[in-house]
Protein backbone atom coordinates (compact mmCIF):
# COMPACT_ATOMS: atom_id res chain seq x y z
CA UNK A 1 0.00 0.00 0.00
CA UNK A 2 3.05 2.77 0.06
CA UNK A 3 4.25 4.06 -2.89
CA UNK A 4 7.41 5.78 -3.00
CA UNK A 5 6.08 8.59 -5.34
CA UNK A 6 2.97 9.21 -3.95
CA UNK A 7 5.31 9.86 -0.66
CA UNK A 8 7.40 12.34 -2.34
CA UNK A 9 4.72 14.03 -3.65
CA UNK A 10 3.13 14.64 0.06
CA UNK A 11 6.74 14.90 1.45
CA UNK A 12 5.66 18.88 1.87
CA UNK A 13 2.65 18.54 3.05
CA UNK A 14 4.01 16.01 5.57
CA UNK A 15 6.43 18.44 7.02
CA UNK A 16 4.23 21.16 7.38
CA UNK A 17 1.80 18.80 9.07
CA UNK A 18 4.16 16.81 11.27
CA UNK A 19 3.16 15.37 14.57
CA UNK A 20 3.18 17.12 17.59
CA UNK A 21 1.52 20.41 16.16
CA UNK A 22 -1.82 21.54 16.60
CA UNK A 23 -4.54 19.84 15.45
CA UNK A 24 -5.24 19.38 11.79
CA UNK A 25 -8.38 21.31 10.39
CA UNK A 26 -10.52 18.38 8.13
CA UNK A 27 -12.81 21.13 6.40
CA UNK A 28 -12.12 22.18 3.26
CA UNK A 29 -9.63 19.16 2.68
CA UNK A 30 -8.97 17.91 -1.09
CA UNK A 31 -10.73 14.28 -1.72
CA UNK A 32 -12.62 14.15 1.66
CA UNK A 33 -16.13 12.97 1.95
CA UNK A 34 -18.42 12.90 4.88
CA UNK A 35 -22.17 11.84 5.66
CA UNK A 36 -24.06 12.75 8.12
CA UNK A 37 -27.85 12.11 9.18
CA UNK A 38 -30.19 10.12 11.61
CA UNK A 39 -33.15 8.14 11.77
CA UNK A 40 -35.58 7.70 14.73
CA UNK A 41 -32.97 5.19 16.37
CA UNK A 42 -29.98 6.11 15.23
CA UNK A 43 -27.49 9.44 14.53
CA UNK A 44 -24.33 9.63 12.45
CA UNK A 45 -21.39 11.06 11.04
CA UNK A 46 -18.52 9.96 8.54
CA UNK A 47 -15.43 11.44 7.18
CA UNK A 48 -12.92 10.32 4.63
CA UNK A 49 -9.68 11.63 4.01
CA UNK A 50 -7.02 10.94 1.89
CA UNK A 51 -4.34 11.59 4.47
CA UNK A 52 -0.98 13.62 4.13
CA UNK A 53 0.88 10.85 2.34
CA UNK A 54 -1.05 9.11 -0.07
CA UNK A 55 -2.40 10.44 -3.83
CA UNK A 56 -5.24 8.61 -3.66
CA UNK A 57 -8.07 7.83 -1.08
CA UNK A 58 -8.40 3.79 -1.81
CA UNK A 59 -11.13 3.77 1.06
CA UNK A 60 -15.02 3.16 0.28
CA UNK A 61 -17.30 3.73 3.04
CA UNK A 62 -21.44 2.39 3.14
CA UNK A 63 -23.82 5.10 4.63
CA UNK A 64 -27.33 3.21 4.56
CA UNK A 65 -28.53 3.22 7.88
CA UNK A 66 -28.70 1.02 10.10
CA UNK A 67 -26.34 -0.95 7.33
CA UNK A 68 -22.65 0.88 7.28
CA UNK A 69 -19.68 -0.24 6.13
CA UNK A 70 -15.78 0.55 5.62
CA UNK A 71 -13.30 -0.74 3.21
CA UNK A 72 -10.16 -0.17 2.78
CA UNK A 73 -8.73 -1.00 -0.92
CA UNK A 74 -5.12 -1.97 -1.83
CA UNK A 75 -3.73 -2.39 -4.77
CA UNK A 76 -2.40 1.01 -6.15
CA UNK A 77 -3.95 3.49 -8.15
CA UNK A 78 -7.07 2.55 -9.85
CA UNK A 79 -7.02 -0.75 -8.14
CA UNK A 80 -7.74 -0.49 -4.40
CA UNK A 81 -10.16 2.40 -4.78
CA UNK A 82 -11.93 -0.17 -7.05
CA UNK A 83 -12.18 -2.88 -4.83
CA UNK A 84 -13.38 -1.23 -2.18
CA UNK A 85 -16.22 0.20 -4.39
CA UNK A 86 -17.07 -2.68 -5.63
CA UNK A 87 -17.03 -4.05 -2.51
CA UNK A 88 -19.73 -1.36 -0.78
CA UNK A 89 -21.78 -1.65 -3.63
CA UNK A 90 -22.18 -5.12 -3.73
CA UNK A 91 -22.47 -5.23 0.36
CA UNK A 92 -25.47 -2.48 -0.33
CA UNK A 93 -27.09 -4.78 -2.43
CA UNK A 94 -26.94 -8.18 -0.62
CA UNK A 95 -27.21 -6.99 3.00
CA UNK A 96 -30.21 -8.29 4.70
CA UNK A 97 -32.83 -6.32 6.15
CA UNK A 98 -32.46 -7.53 9.72
CA UNK A 99 -29.61 -7.84 11.90
CA UNK A 100 -28.90 -11.45 10.64
CA UNK A 101 -25.14 -11.73 10.82
CA UNK A 102 -25.08 -14.71 8.37
CA UNK A 103 -26.38 -13.16 5.69
CA UNK A 104 -24.79 -10.18 6.79
CA UNK A 105 -21.52 -12.42 6.50
CA UNK A 106 -22.94 -14.11 2.92
CA UNK A 107 -23.10 -10.31 1.81
CA UNK A 108 -19.04 -9.64 2.90
CA UNK A 109 -18.15 -12.85 0.91
CA UNK A 110 -20.52 -11.79 -1.90
CA UNK A 111 -18.70 -8.84 -2.33
CA UNK A 112 -15.14 -10.78 -2.59
CA UNK A 113 -16.59 -12.87 -5.27
CA UNK A 114 -17.71 -9.70 -6.98
CA UNK A 115 -13.87 -7.60 -6.15
CA UNK A 116 -12.58 -11.50 -7.71
CA UNK A 117 -14.88 -11.39 -10.98
CA UNK A 118 -13.71 -7.32 -10.81
CA UNK A 119 -9.83 -8.38 -11.06
CA UNK A 120 -10.59 -11.03 -14.21
CA UNK A 121 -13.10 -8.71 -15.99
CA UNK A 122 -10.74 -6.07 -16.34
CA UNK A 123 -12.54 -3.79 -13.71
CA UNK A 124 -9.63 -2.82 -12.10
CA UNK A 125 -6.60 -4.22 -11.84
CA UNK A 126 -5.21 -7.68 -10.96
CA UNK A 127 -4.37 -8.40 -7.34
CA UNK A 128 -6.56 -5.41 -6.19
CA UNK A 129 -8.35 -6.11 -2.88
CA UNK A 130 -9.98 -4.85 0.26
CA UNK A 131 -11.01 -5.05 3.48
CA UNK A 132 -14.59 -5.33 4.62
CA UNK A 133 -16.21 -4.28 8.16
CA UNK A 134 -19.84 -3.62 7.89
CA UNK A 135 -22.35 -3.59 10.94
CA UNK A 136 -26.26 -3.77 11.17
CA UNK A 137 -28.43 -2.17 13.81
CA UNK A 138 -31.36 -2.88 14.49
CA UNK A 139 -33.11 -1.90 17.94
CA UNK A 140 -30.52 -3.24 20.35
CA UNK A 141 -28.80 -5.93 18.13
CA UNK A 142 -26.10 -5.22 16.30
CA UNK A 143 -24.29 -7.46 13.42
CA UNK A 144 -21.26 -7.29 12.52
CA UNK A 145 -19.48 -8.93 9.70
CA UNK A 146 -15.84 -8.34 9.27
CA UNK A 147 -12.54 -9.12 6.56
CA UNK A 148 -8.98 -7.25 6.99
CA UNK A 149 -7.73 -4.88 9.78
CA UNK A 150 -10.34 -2.31 9.35
CA UNK A 151 -12.12 -2.01 13.42
CA UNK A 152 -15.37 -1.50 14.83
CA UNK A 153 -15.27 0.07 18.37
CA UNK A 154 -17.96 0.34 20.87
CA UNK A 155 -17.91 3.23 23.52
CA UNK A 156 -20.39 1.98 25.96
CA UNK A 157 -20.68 3.85 29.46
CA UNK A 158 -17.62 6.15 28.23
CA UNK A 159 -15.40 2.92 27.85
CA UNK A 160 -13.81 1.90 24.42
CA UNK A 161 -13.76 -1.35 23.69
CA UNK A 162 -12.66 -3.06 19.99
CA UNK A 163 -14.75 -5.76 18.97
CA UNK A 164 -13.82 -6.94 15.77
CA UNK A 165 -9.93 -8.78 15.37
CA UNK A 166 -7.55 -7.80 12.80
CA UNK A 167 -7.03 -9.99 10.21
CA UNK A 168 -3.05 -9.18 10.02
CA UNK A 169 0.13 -10.62 10.44
CA UNK A 170 0.60 -7.94 13.81
CA UNK A 171 -2.29 -9.24 15.41
CA UNK A 172 -1.08 -12.67 14.95
CA UNK A 173 2.45 -11.56 16.97
CA UNK A 174 -0.06 -10.01 19.56
CA UNK A 175 -2.32 -13.24 20.13
CA UNK A 176 0.85 -14.96 19.92
CA UNK A 177 1.96 -12.74 23.08
CA UNK A 178 5.14 -11.85 20.84
CA UNK A 179 4.39 -8.14 20.77
CA UNK A 180 1.79 -5.45 22.46
CA UNK A 181 -0.80 -3.97 20.94
CA UNK A 182 1.05 -0.30 20.95
CA UNK A 183 3.94 -2.06 19.53
CA UNK A 184 1.82 -3.31 16.85
CA UNK A 185 0.27 0.03 15.89
CA UNK A 186 3.83 1.11 15.01
CA UNK A 187 5.66 -2.54 13.96
CA UNK A 188 6.99 -2.32 10.46
CA UNK A 189 5.01 -5.11 9.08
CA UNK A 190 1.73 -3.68 10.03
CA UNK A 191 -0.14 -3.44 6.83
CA UNK A 192 0.18 -7.65 6.05
CA UNK A 193 -2.95 -8.51 5.90
CA UNK A 194 -4.20 -12.23 6.55
CA UNK A 195 -7.61 -12.16 4.96
CA UNK A 196 -9.28 -9.87 2.85
CA UNK A 197 -11.49 -9.62 0.05
CA UNK A 198 -10.10 -10.40 -4.03
CA UNK A 199 -7.62 -12.85 -3.38
CA UNK A 200 -9.19 -16.52 -1.92
CA UNK A 201 -12.64 -17.49 -3.33
CA UNK A 202 -13.09 -19.61 -0.06
CA UNK A 203 -12.61 -16.39 1.86
CA UNK A 204 -14.83 -16.40 4.92
CA UNK A 205 -16.09 -13.50 6.92
CA UNK A 206 -15.70 -13.36 10.85
CA UNK A 207 -19.13 -12.57 12.15
CA UNK A 208 -21.41 -11.79 15.39
CA UNK A 209 -24.19 -10.01 17.08
CA UNK A 210 -23.72 -8.07 20.37
CA UNK A 211 -26.28 -6.49 22.43
CA UNK A 212 -26.35 -2.39 21.80
CA UNK A 213 -28.33 0.32 24.46
CA UNK A 214 -29.49 4.20 23.63
CA UNK A 215 -26.23 6.02 24.62
CA UNK A 216 -24.27 3.95 23.29
CA UNK A 217 -21.56 5.10 20.41
CA UNK A 218 -20.35 2.43 17.56
CA UNK A 219 -16.59 3.73 15.70
CA UNK A 220 -16.50 2.01 11.95
CA UNK A 221 -12.55 2.86 10.97
CA UNK A 222 -10.35 1.97 7.94
CA UNK A 223 -6.57 1.54 9.58
CA UNK A 224 -5.56 5.16 9.15
CA UNK A 225 -6.87 5.91 12.46
CA UNK A 226 -6.17 2.64 14.03
CA UNK A 227 -2.58 2.56 13.09
CA UNK A 228 -2.20 6.34 13.72
CA UNK A 229 -4.01 7.08 17.20
CA UNK A 230 -3.87 4.75 19.92
CA UNK A 231 -6.98 3.13 20.90
CA UNK A 232 -6.73 5.42 24.46
CA UNK A 233 -6.54 8.81 22.59
CA UNK A 234 -9.62 7.18 20.73
CA UNK A 235 -11.46 6.97 23.70
CA UNK A 236 -10.79 9.73 24.66
CA UNK A 237 -11.79 11.98 21.54
CA UNK A 238 -15.28 10.08 21.16
CA UNK A 239 -16.03 10.47 24.93
CA UNK A 240 -15.87 14.06 24.37
CA UNK A 241 -17.31 15.06 21.03
CA UNK A 242 -20.97 15.48 21.16
CA UNK A 243 -22.18 14.90 17.95
CA UNK A 244 -21.17 11.81 15.72
CA UNK A 245 -19.86 14.12 13.46
CA UNK A 246 -17.73 15.84 15.43
CA UNK A 247 -17.05 12.38 16.66
CA UNK A 248 -15.53 11.67 13.32
CA UNK A 249 -14.29 14.91 12.67
CA UNK A 250 -12.09 15.18 15.32
CA UNK A 251 -10.96 11.59 14.91
CA UNK A 252 -10.05 12.36 11.62
CA UNK A 253 -8.25 15.43 12.54
CA UNK A 254 -6.14 13.18 15.51
CA UNK A 255 -5.08 10.81 12.62
CA UNK A 256 -3.83 13.55 10.31
CA UNK A 257 -2.15 15.19 13.36
CA UNK A 258 -0.29 12.39 13.63
CA UNK A 259 1.28 12.21 10.67
CA UNK A 260 -2.03 10.89 8.23
CA UNK A 261 -0.24 8.09 6.84
CA UNK A 262 -2.29 6.17 4.85
CA UNK A 263 -6.03 6.73 3.72
CA UNK A 264 -8.14 7.76 7.27
CA UNK A 265 -11.90 6.90 7.22
CA UNK A 266 -14.18 7.28 10.40
CA UNK A 267 -17.87 6.27 10.90
CA UNK A 268 -19.58 6.84 14.05
CA UNK A 269 -22.60 6.00 14.63
CA UNK A 270 -25.01 6.98 17.75
CA UNK A 271 -27.72 4.02 19.42
CA UNK A 272 -30.12 7.65 19.73
CA UNK A 273 -32.84 5.07 20.71
CA UNK A 274 -32.55 1.02 21.13
CA UNK A 275 -35.98 0.98 20.74
CA UNK A 276 -36.50 -1.68 24.25
CA UNK A 277 -39.27 0.60 25.69
CA UNK A 278 -40.82 0.12 22.45
CA UNK A 279 -40.22 -3.20 22.92
CA UNK A 280 -41.53 -3.35 26.37
CA UNK A 281 -44.53 -1.06 25.40
CA UNK A 282 -45.49 -3.38 22.99
CA UNK A 283 -45.06 -6.09 24.72
CA UNK A 284 -47.24 -4.60 28.19
CA UNK A 285 -49.82 -3.67 24.96
CA UNK A 286 -49.86 -7.37 23.98
CA UNK A 287 -49.76 -8.80 27.42
CA UNK A 288 -52.81 -6.50 28.56
CA UNK A 289 -54.58 -7.70 25.00
CA UNK A 290 -53.94 -11.40 26.48
CA UNK A 291 -55.52 -10.78 29.78
CA UNK A 292 -58.15 -8.63 28.64
CA UNK A 293 -59.53 -11.81 26.16
CA UNK A 294 -58.90 -14.69 28.82
CA UNK A 295 -60.80 -12.48 31.19
CA UNK A 296 -63.75 -11.95 28.76
CA UNK A 297 -63.75 -15.94 28.06
CA UNK A 298 -64.00 -16.46 31.81
CA UNK A 299 -66.55 -13.97 31.78
CA UNK A 300 -68.67 -15.43 28.55
CA UNK A 301 -68.08 -19.12 30.11
CA UNK A 302 -69.28 -17.99 33.65
CA UNK A 303 -72.19 -16.62 31.95
CA UNK A 304 -73.19 -20.15 29.77
CA UNK A 305 -73.34 -21.87 33.09
CA UNK A 306 -75.73 -19.32 34.95
CA UNK A 307 -77.75 -19.71 31.47
CA UNK A 308 -77.34 -23.20 31.30
CA UNK A 309 -77.82 -23.08 35.35
CA UNK A 310 -80.45 -20.82 35.12
CA UNK A 311 -82.66 -22.96 32.83
CA UNK A 312 -82.11 -26.24 34.31
CA UNK A 313 -82.86 -24.76 37.90
CA UNK A 314 -86.22 -25.23 39.63
CA UNK A 315 -87.26 -23.51 42.99
CA UNK A 316 -90.62 -22.76 44.69
CA UNK A 317 -90.43 -19.57 46.81
CA UNK A 318 -92.77 -16.64 48.07
CA UNK A 319 -94.19 -15.23 45.51
CA UNK A 320 -95.64 -12.01 47.16
CA UNK A 321 -97.40 -14.22 49.45
CA UNK A 322 -98.26 -17.32 47.90
CA UNK A 323 -96.33 -20.05 46.69
CA UNK A 324 -94.87 -19.64 43.47
CA UNK A 325 -92.76 -21.98 41.27
CA UNK A 326 -89.42 -20.26 39.51
CA UNK A 327 -87.52 -21.24 37.10
CA UNK A 328 -83.84 -19.88 37.12
CA UNK A 329 -81.28 -18.78 40.27
CA UNK A 330 -83.01 -16.83 43.43
CA UNK A 331 -80.35 -14.39 42.63
CA UNK A 332 -79.20 -11.19 40.68
CA UNK A 333 -76.71 -10.20 38.65
CA UNK A 334 -75.14 -6.57 37.73
CA UNK A 335 -78.99 -6.10 38.94
CA UNK A 336 -80.29 -8.68 36.15
CA UNK A 337 -82.69 -11.03 37.76
CA UNK A 338 -81.99 -14.63 37.44
CA UNK A 339 -85.11 -15.87 37.47
CA UNK A 340 -88.83 -16.42 36.04
CA UNK A 341 -91.94 -16.41 37.51
CA UNK A 342 -93.47 -20.12 35.43
CA UNK A 343 -96.61 -20.52 37.78
CA UNK A 344 -98.27 -18.79 40.68
CA UNK A 345 -100.77 -20.55 43.30
CA UNK A 346 -103.24 -19.47 45.57
CA UNK A 347 -101.42 -21.57 47.93
CA UNK A 348 -100.95 -18.60 50.70
CA UNK A 349 -97.44 -18.73 52.42
CA UNK A 350 -98.97 -17.51 55.98
CA UNK A 351 -101.12 -20.84 56.21
CA UNK A 352 -97.54 -22.65 56.05
CA UNK A 353 -95.30 -24.00 59.08
CA UNK A 354 -93.31 -20.76 60.12
CA UNK A 355 -89.64 -23.21 58.94
CA UNK A 356 -91.72 -23.85 55.81
CA UNK A 357 -92.75 -19.86 55.57
CA UNK A 358 -88.88 -18.91 56.00
CA UNK A 359 -87.74 -21.28 53.51
CA UNK A 360 -90.06 -20.23 50.87
CA UNK A 361 -88.58 -16.79 51.64
CA UNK A 362 -85.04 -17.67 50.86
CA UNK A 363 -86.54 -20.61 47.94
CA UNK A 364 -86.63 -24.63 48.37
CA UNK A 365 -84.90 -25.70 45.08
CA UNK A 366 -86.78 -28.40 43.16
CA UNK A 367 -85.52 -31.09 40.67
CA UNK A 368 -87.57 -29.70 37.68
CA UNK A 369 -91.13 -28.51 36.83
CA UNK A 370 -93.37 -31.64 37.89
CA UNK A 371 -91.64 -31.41 41.10
CA UNK A 372 -92.14 -28.21 41.55
CA UNK A 373 -95.89 -28.34 40.99
CA UNK A 374 -95.89 -31.50 43.11
CA UNK A 375 -94.52 -29.53 45.88
CA UNK A 376 -97.18 -26.71 45.49
CA UNK A 377 -100.11 -29.61 45.79
CA UNK A 378 -98.48 -31.00 48.56
CA UNK A 379 -98.28 -27.79 50.83
CA UNK A 380 -102.32 -27.28 49.33
CA UNK A 381 -102.80 -30.67 50.70
CA UNK A 382 -100.85 -30.38 54.20
CA UNK A 383 -102.75 -26.93 54.81
CA UNK A 384 -106.45 -28.24 54.13
CA UNK A 385 -105.65 -31.34 56.21
CA UNK A 386 -104.31 -29.12 58.69
CA UNK A 387 -107.35 -27.20 58.46
CA UNK A 388 -109.99 -30.89 58.42
CA UNK A 389 -107.64 -31.49 61.76
CA UNK A 390 -108.04 -28.28 63.48
CA UNK A 391 -111.68 -28.20 63.06
CA UNK A 392 -111.87 -31.74 63.99
CA UNK A 393 -110.48 -30.65 66.99
CA UNK A 394 -112.80 -28.19 67.32
CA UNK A 395 -115.63 -30.65 67.20
CA UNK A 396 -113.99 -32.85 69.36
CA UNK A 397 -113.30 -30.25 71.99
CA UNK A 398 -117.49 -28.77 71.52
CA UNK A 399 -118.45 -32.26 72.18
CA UNK A 400 -116.59 -33.04 75.35
CA UNK A 401 -117.44 -28.63 76.44
CA UNK A 402 -121.19 -29.41 76.04
CA UNK A 403 -121.22 -32.74 78.01
CA UNK A 404 -120.00 -31.10 81.05
CA UNK A 405 -121.75 -27.37 80.66
CA UNK A 406 -124.79 -25.82 80.11
CA UNK A 407 -125.29 -24.35 77.09
CA UNK A 408 -128.19 -21.61 78.22
CA UNK A 409 -126.21 -18.75 77.02
CA UNK A 410 -125.32 -18.96 73.62
CA UNK A 411 -123.59 -15.66 72.71
CA UNK A 412 -122.68 -14.97 68.76
CA UNK A 413 -119.67 -12.73 69.60
CA UNK A 414 -117.89 -15.72 71.27
CA UNK A 415 -118.06 -17.57 67.80
CA UNK A 416 -114.74 -20.06 67.53
CA UNK A 417 -112.14 -18.30 65.42
CA UNK A 418 -112.94 -19.30 61.51
CA UNK A 419 -110.22 -22.18 62.02
CA UNK A 420 -112.59 -24.00 63.76
CA UNK A 421 -115.60 -22.53 62.29
CA UNK A 422 -118.05 -25.38 61.38
CA UNK A 423 -118.46 -26.03 65.50
CA UNK A 424 -121.13 -22.89 65.62
CA UNK A 425 -123.71 -22.31 68.44
CA UNK A 426 -120.47 -22.66 70.82
CA UNK A 427 -121.15 -21.80 74.26
CA UNK A 428 -118.67 -18.97 74.89
CA UNK A 429 -116.19 -21.25 77.75
CA UNK A 430 -116.73 -24.09 75.80
CA UNK A 431 -115.73 -22.41 72.68
CA UNK A 432 -112.70 -21.00 74.44
CA UNK A 433 -111.61 -24.42 75.42
CA UNK A 434 -112.08 -25.94 72.03
CA UNK A 435 -110.24 -23.24 70.11
CA UNK A 436 -107.29 -23.70 72.65
CA UNK A 437 -107.27 -27.61 71.81
CA UNK A 438 -107.73 -27.09 67.89
CA UNK A 439 -104.52 -24.40 67.94
CA UNK A 440 -102.65 -27.24 69.53
CA UNK A 441 -103.82 -29.85 66.84
CA UNK A 442 -102.99 -27.21 64.27
CA UNK A 443 -99.52 -26.53 65.91
CA UNK A 444 -98.94 -30.41 66.10
CA UNK A 445 -99.87 -30.81 61.90
CA UNK A 446 -97.44 -28.22 61.33
CA UNK A 447 -94.18 -29.77 63.47
CA UNK A 448 -95.33 -33.22 61.50
CA UNK A 449 -95.80 -30.83 58.06
CA UNK A 450 -92.74 -29.10 58.72
CA UNK A 451 -90.48 -32.50 59.68
CA UNK A 452 -92.40 -34.01 56.57
CA UNK A 453 -90.91 -30.73 54.38
CA UNK A 454 -87.47 -31.09 55.76
CA UNK A 455 -86.67 -34.37 55.11
CA UNK A 456 -88.11 -33.97 51.63
CA UNK A 457 -85.45 -31.35 51.32
CA UNK A 458 -82.91 -33.82 53.05
CA UNK A 459 -83.54 -36.55 50.04
MN1 LIG B 1 -5.53 1.54 5.06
Amino acid sequence: MSDVNEVMEQQITEVVNAPGRDEMPVENRPDADTNTGKTEHLSWGARSDVGLVRGHNEDSFLVRAPLFAVCDGMGGHAAGEVASRIAVETIAERAPEHADEILLGAAVEAANEAVLEGSLSGKGKPGMGCTATCVYVENNLMSVAHVGDSRVYLLHGGILVRITHDHSYVEELVDAGEITADEARVHPSRSIITRALGSDPDMYADHFTLDVSTGDRIIICSDGLSSMVPDKQIEELAVSSVTPQAAADTLVSAALTAGGHDNVTVLVVDVVEDGLGEIHRAERRKSIIAWAGILLLALVIAGSVVAILAKNSWYVANNNGTVGVFRGINDELFGMPLYDLVESSSVKVSDLPVAVQQQLDSGIGVANHDEAVQTVERYRDQIDTDKTRAAQAAEAAKGSAGANQRTDNPDPANKPTPSAESADSTPSEAAATGQQAAERATESARAEANAGTVGKEGE
